[in-house]
């Protein structure tokens, strides 16, 4: 007998959060899939800044595993870009904001 081992099992799917809700600032809780996903929040370094600093800047990221700030944009909704703090492990979503507070939030 062969054993598929991509069968679906209900016990592990459980486990696993494919789906979560967003919550806008100007329009509220929604689906995940009506946002795009803009990459991590970074500060962006000063004109001035050394070529270390830019190239850090535009191409590393941390990847945390646990709370980080992320670029959302409401593509299905109101088309604005805002900022949420995620946490990477379980997929819940701490906070959101409008970029104009995000130095108010720790
Ligand atoms: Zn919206």
């Amino acid at each position: 007998m062969m054993i598929n081992r991509r069968a679906f099992n209900p016990e592990r799917a459980a486990d696993i959060r494919m789906s979560f809700l967003l919550s806008c600032p100007n329009c509220g809780p929604r689906d995940v899939y009506e946002f795009r996903f803009g990459g991590e929040f970074q500060r962006r370094p000063e004109p001035t800044a050394s070529q270390d600093a830019w190239v850090d800047y535009l191409y590393l990221r941390a990847n945390e595993a646990g709370p980080q700030r992320e670029w959302w944009y409401h593509r299905m909704g109101c088309k604005a870009w805002f900022l949420a703090v995620r946490d990477t492990r379980t997929n819940t979503v701490l906070q959101t904001f409008r970029p104009s507070t995000a130095d108010r939030i720790t």
